[in-house]
């Protein structure tokens, strides 16, 4: 595997043109069925968010929100305690759920679904179900359906439908920023860790920050 700032020369150099001719062939069109909004099967719904994403949302919908509101540690890699309560460390903040294990901003009437943060959407919402072959970016879970030069298409009933070239350019330049940002994030969480060895019962997250608590504030106050 290359190393991640290399990945990272070559998510920048990545051609806006070329990505939305990879994602014209495969073509797409949201739906608005919430199934990369829900969670499935027992499972909540997980999606990285990043720190100033998370502050974007703070303030979407007219709502004041708080951190917690709009985020929690990405779960992975930490342990469950006997009470049912997460610890450990985590190095990602994934959108936060409701109590039915969907995102928190998602509303559905009448079996249509509705973002009530959409103008405020992190990228990872603005740009499902498309990912790029490069390591350190983020993969949706399950193998990709389809692709197309680097552009991956994972499971989602809007893949296949006509695309407008402007949508395509749209969905291509997040897309890239997606791609830059997650390796930049990547690479600025591992050049600023270390351990932070926390209490039993507390959640450490690393991001390109630095460490912050679960509610968002910084370790070192
Ligand atoms: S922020 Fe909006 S688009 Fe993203 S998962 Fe939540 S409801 Fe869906």
């Amino acid at each position: 595997m290359q190393s991640l700032e290399a990945e990272l020369e070559a998510a920048r150099d990545l051609e806006v043109d070329d990505l939305a001719d990879a994602i014209e062939s495969i073509g797409f069109e949201c739906t608005r069925c919430g199934a990369c909004c829900t969670g499935h099967g027992g499972e909540e719904h997980t999606a990285t968010v990043f720190p100033d994403e998370v502050r974007g949302l703070e303030d979407s919908d007219d709502r004041p929100y708080d951190w917690r509101d709009v985020a929690r540690p990405m779960p992975y890699g930490l342990t469950e305690t006997d009470d049912g309560e997460l610890e450990g460390e985590t190095f990602e903040w994934a959108l936060q759920t409701d109590g039915c294990g969907d995102c928190v901003f998602y509303e559905e009437n009448d079996g249509v679904g509705t973002c009530v943060a959409h103008d405020d959407r992190p990228l990872i919402c603005r740009t499902y179900p498309f990912s790029v072959a490069l390591a350190g970016t983020s993969q949706p879970m399950g193998e990709a359906v389809d692709e197309a030069g680097v552009v991956r298409a994972h499971e989602c009933e809007g893949l296949g439908r006509d695309i407008s070239r402007e949508d395509a350019v749209e969905l291509a330049r997040a897309l890239k920023e997606r791609a830059v940002r997650e390796l930049e994030e990547a690479i600025a969480v591992r050049d600023a860790y270390e351990p932070a060895d926390p209490d039993p019962g507390e959640v450490v997250v690393h991001d390109s920050e630095g460490a912050k608590r679960a509610d968002g504030t910084p370790l070192e106050e």
